[in-house]
């Protein structure tokens, strides 16, 4: 998973929905942290701006 800085707007909708708690909130965006991230996908869905991507998605 990966945020895009300039898309993200901070809403903080992310990080209600990850169920490990692996979305930290910085002054200027979200940072994922991947060790603890399991990819579920929340995130990605929920996203208004569409700020989070798959990192490495080949699709
Ligand atoms: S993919 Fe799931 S586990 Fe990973 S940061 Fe998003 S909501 Fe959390
Ligand atoms: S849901 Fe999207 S716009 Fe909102 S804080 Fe998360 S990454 Fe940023």
């Amino acid at each position: 998973m990966k945020v895009n800085s300039s898309l993200c707007d901070i809403c903080g909708t992310c990080v209600a929905v990850c169920p490990v708690d692996a979305i930290r909130v910085s002054e200027f965006c979200v940072h994922i942290e991947m060790d603890v991230c399991t990819q579920c996908g929340n995130c990605l869905q929920v996203c208004p701006a569409r700020a989070i991507t798959v990192e490495g998605d080949a699709s």
